[in-house]
C-alpha cells in the first residue's frame, strides 16, 4: 500500500462533511485538480452537522444569491442518483419533491410578501396563499392565525447522509484520498501555509488548503490566526408519529420557528431554541418537547394532539454568528498572517445541504480558474467579515 504521506498534495481539504466532499467531487471531476486529499477525523460523522440535518432544499430566500445556490442544488439533487452513479450503480438520496411551505403566524407578513416578490423575480414558481386557499390545499393545518403563506411546490428534501456518502464515494472513485486524521496545527511562512500537522504527529503538505470543517471551522481557522466567526449551535430534533391519516404535507416552516417535514411513516423536526448559547451539547432537555414543541405542533396541526414521540436527537448548526450566511472564497485581508493559499467554505448556518452542490462547484472554479464562472459567490467572501459588512437573510432563516 502506498504511504499517502510520502507525496505533496495539490489540494488539501480540511473536513469531509457534505461541503468538503462536494468540493472534492467538483475538483476531481474536472480532471485538472491534481492530487486531492480530504482530511476527516471521524468517518462515522457522529457529531457532524450533515447526517443530523433535515435535508430541506428550498428557494424561499430573500437574497437572490441564496436562491441561485438553492436552485442549483435542487437541480443537482434531482439528478443526483444517476449523475453520481459509479460504474453504472446509482447513488439514491431519497430525493422528494414535496414542497416547502412558509407560514406567517407572527405578524411579519409584509416581509414574507416582499421576499415572495424577490423569489418570483428570481424564477421561483412559488404561490402566495391567503388562509382560505391554504386551508383548501392542506386541510389538516389550523389556519386561524395565519395571515399569509408562501408555498413552493417544487422544493423538497433529500436524505443528507446518503448525499454526503454519494459525494464521498464519487470523489473517491475519481481519485480523491480521504485521510482519517484531525488537523491539529499549521505551519506558514511568507504568506503561504506550508504544511499542516495531524493528530498522529505527521504532516501533510499541499499547494492549496480549504477549510470546510463545519462548526469546527472557527477553531481550525484560529490555529493560523484566521478569525472565522463560526460556532456550533445545538438544535434538538424529534421524530414523531400519529395514527390519524392526513394529506401529504410539504416541509413546513413558520415565523414562530416551528419546522418539520414528513419522514417515512412519521415526521421529523422541532423548534430551534435561539436562546441557547453557542457550544456543543449532548443532553436532550427533559421537557422542551412537552413544554414548547408539542403544543406548537398540536396548535398548527390539530391531529398532532395525539402524536407519539419516537425519538429525539441533537444536531449542531454550523452557525456564522456574524450574519448567518456561508463564508466562501479565499482568505483575504492585509495582515501579515494572511495566507493566500487558504480558501474557506464554512458557516452555512442551516443551509449547507441545499447549498453544497453550488458551493462545491463555485469554489472548485475559484481554485482552479482563479474566478467564479457559473455563479458569482463573491458576496459571500471573507472581506465582509473584515470590513464588518453583514450580508443578511431577511425573514425565516
Ligand atoms: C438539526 C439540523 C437541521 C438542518 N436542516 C437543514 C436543512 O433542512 N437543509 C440544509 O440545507 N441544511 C440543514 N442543516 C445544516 C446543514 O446540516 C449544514 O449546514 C451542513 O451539514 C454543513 O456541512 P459541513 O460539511 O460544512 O459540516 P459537517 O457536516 O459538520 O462536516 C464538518 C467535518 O469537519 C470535520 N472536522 C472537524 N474538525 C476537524 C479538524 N480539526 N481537522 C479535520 N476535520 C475536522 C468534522 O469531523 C466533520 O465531519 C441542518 C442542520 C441541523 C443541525
Amino acid at each position: 500500500m502506498v504511504d499517502s504521506r510520502c507525496q505533496k498534495w495539490d489540494i488539501a481539504i480540511i473536513g469531509g462533511g457534505i461541503i468538503g466532499s462536494a468540493i472534492a467531487y467538483f475538483l476531481a471531476r474536472t480532471g485538472k485538480a491534481g492530487q486531492v486529499v480530504v482530511i476527516e477525523p471521524d468517518p462515522t460523522y457522529s457529531k457532524a452537522s450533515t447526517p443530523l440535518a433535515n435535508g430541506g432544499i428550498r428557494r424561499l430566500f430573500s437574497l437572490p444569491d441564496n436562491i441561485v445556490m438553492a436552485q442549483y442544488g435542487l437541480d443537482f439533487y434531482s439528478r443526483f442518483a444517476t449523475k453520481m452513479a459509479i460504474e453504472g450503480e446509482e447513488q439514491p438520496i431519497s430525493f422528494c419533491r414535496q414542497g416547502y411551505l412558509f407560514l406567517s403566524d407572527s405578524g411579519n407578513h409584509s416581509v414574507m410578501e416582499k421576499n415572495y416578490e424577490i423569489q418570483c423575480a428570481n424564477g421561483v414558481d412559488a404561490k402566495l396563499l391567503d388562509s382560505s386557499a391554504l386551508k383548501k390545499l392542506f386541510p389538516s393545518i389550523n389556519t386561524d392565525d395565519i395571515a399569509i403563506a408562501v408555498y413552493s411546490p417544487n422544493d423538497g428534501w433529500v436524505d443528507p447522509h446518503s448525499a454526503l456518502f454519494g459525494f464521498k464515494r464519487k470523489a473517491r472513485s475519481l481519485g480523491v484520498t480521504y485521510l482519517d486524521e484531525r488537523v491539529m496545527d499549521w505551519e506558514s511562512r511568507n504568506g503561504l501555509v506550508r504544511k499542516i500537522f495531524t493528530g498522529d504527529g505527521q504532516s501533510v503538505e499541499a499547494d492549496t488548503y480549504v477549510i470546510s470543517s463545519g462548526a469546527w471551522s472557527g477553531e481550525v481557522g484560529q490555529m493560523i490566526g484566521l478569525h472565522l466567526p463560526i460556532q456550533p449551535m445545538a438544535r434538538e430534533n424529534y421524530f414523531f408519529k400519529t395514527n390519524t391519516l392526513i394529506e401529504p404535507l410539504p416541509l413546513l416552516k413558520s415565523e414562530s420557528n416551528l419546522a418539520f417535514r414528513p419522514e417515512g411513516q412519521g415526521y421529523t423536526g422541532g423548534i430551534p431554541d435561539w436562546s441557547v448559547q453557542y457550544g456543543w451539547r449532548s443532553d436532550i432537555s427533559v421537557d422542551y418537547f412537552q413544554r414548547v414543541v408539542w403544543p406548537a405542533l398540536a396548535h398548527r396541526i390539530p391531529v398532532f394532539e395525539n402524536l407519539k414521540l419516537n425519538g429525539s436527537f441533537i444536531g449542531h448548526y454550523d452557525t456564522n454568528s456574524f450574519d448567518k450566511n456561508a463564508i466562501i472564497g479565499s482568505w483575504t485581508g492585509s495582515g501579515a498572517e494572511v495566507c493566500g493559499n487558504v480558501y474557506i467554505a464554512a458557516g452555512f448556518s442551516g443551509h449547507g445541504i441545499m447549498h453544497a452542490p453550488a458551493a462545491g462547484l463555485a469554489l472548485s472554479e475559484l481554485i482552479l480558474d482563479g474566478d467564479y464562472k457559473t455563479m458569482d459567490l463573491s458576496p459571500f467572501g471573507y472581506d465582509r467579515i473584515i470590513s464588518g459588512r453583514p450580508y443578511r437573510e431577511i425573514g425565516i432563516i
